[in-house]
């Protein structure tokens, strides 16, 4: 036995959720006593590939080629699930992303294995049973799933698992698997990104607003700032739920959970549903002009004043520090 985890890469590079794949993948390793292998599909360095190792993996399979460059659903779940079967692996994690969610089900097939796909937290193995706290109802409601089966994929939802480093760098080897045409029937030719927009999930500074801001047109301000900043912008649920932002900003326990370096909060009350999605920022600052609002307690730097006075502040400052 021993558990894999598909370590997907953008450009070349791991981005933040991969670490916390692999540190989740080393924490269900440590829970069965076994090993932890990664394994990394197309174009990435071996500096890159062993650093895995940081987080827990104790070998990284390393799979390239020409046709292997770009994300191909069938052709790596083909490959994931002959090294899940070489390496006697029962149970693969994987990042609940775009090609994880494309993954998850089509390894569930090949393993015969269950399949617990926005998964939030680590397994629970008591008494036998196998269980899983996932998202349910497109992120509205968590369920609790068993997977009876012998083998497991768990697709992990970026942010819900904190990044640890506990090792040092890990053993690289090149593996090969087979692939049939059929595996290449739909391949992607070309990557265009739709925004040049920082990504939210990923973000290392983000600036939310919510419904202090009193209507979409006043989000001018908040735009400037994320911009200036290098930050995605974000909104609270009942924002996103009025068509001021679109759902991908909503942040919270039933959006999207972030976990920034920095996250500004412009008029948000900071209700428990809020704070159950950001809560893993590093440092938080809160604008708010009423001086009891809950999101206070939590700030690092809070300041009380209108947004519509404190925001244009800000930015002139911003501006003139980079001047
Ligand atoms: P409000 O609560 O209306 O707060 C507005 C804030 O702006 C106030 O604190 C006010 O003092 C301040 N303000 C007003 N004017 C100004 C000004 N000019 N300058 C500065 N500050 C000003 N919410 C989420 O965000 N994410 C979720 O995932 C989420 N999930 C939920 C799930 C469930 C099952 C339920 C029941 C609720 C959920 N909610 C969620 C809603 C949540 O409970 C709150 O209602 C919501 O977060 C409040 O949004 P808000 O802070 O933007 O608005």
């Amino acid at each position: 036995m021993s558990v894999l985890i598909y370590a997907e890469n953008a450009g070349g590079k791991f981005k933040k959720s991969v670490f916390e794949a692999v540190t989740y993948a080393r924490a269900i390793a440590n829970q069965n006593n076994t090993s932890l292998v990664a394994i990394s599909i197309g174009d990435v360095d071996a500096a890159e590939l062993a650093a895995l190792g940081k987080y827990g993996a104790e070998k990284v399979l390393n799979v390239s080629g020409e046709k292997l460059k770009n994300f191909v659903n069938q052709a790596y779940a083909s490959i994931i699930a002959e090294a899940a079967k070489k390496h006697s692996a029962d149970i693969v994690v994987l990042s609940n992303t775009f090609s994880g969610r494309g993954l998850a089900p089509r390894l569930g097939v090949k393993l015969e294995a269950g399949v617990a796909d926005g998964a939030v937290a680590l397994p629970q193995q008591d008494g036998g049973k196998f269980t899983v706290k996932k998202t349910a109802f497109s992120g509205k409601a968590f369920a609790v799933v068993e997977l009876t089966s012998a083998n497991k994929v768990i697709a992990l939802v970026p942010n819900s698992y904190k990044v640890t480093e506990t090792g040092e760098t890990a053993q690289v080897e090149d593996f090969t698997a087979e692939t049939k045409d059929s595996d290449f029937k739909a391949m992607i030719k070309e990557i265009v990104r739709s925004t040049d927009k920082v990504s939210l999930p990923d973000a290392e500074i983000v600036v939310s607003a919510g419904r202090g801001l009193k209507g979409p047109e006043n989000w001018g301000m908040v735009e400037e700032l994320a911009s200036l900043l290098g930050a995605a912008t974000a909104c609270s649920k009942p924002v996103s739920d009025a068509g001021w932002r679109p759902h991908s900003e909503h942040v919270g326990q039933t959006g999207i959970a972030v976990s920034p370096n920095l996250y500004i909060a412009i008029g948000i009350s900071g209700a428990i549903q809020h704070l159950a999605g950001i809560s893993s920022s590093k440092v938080i600052v809160v604008i708010n002009k009423d001086p009891e609002a809950p999101f206070f307690k939590v700030a690092d730097y809070g300041i009380v004043g209108d947004a519509f006075d404190v925001v244009p502040k800000l930015i002139a400052a911003v501006k003139e520090y980079k001047a």
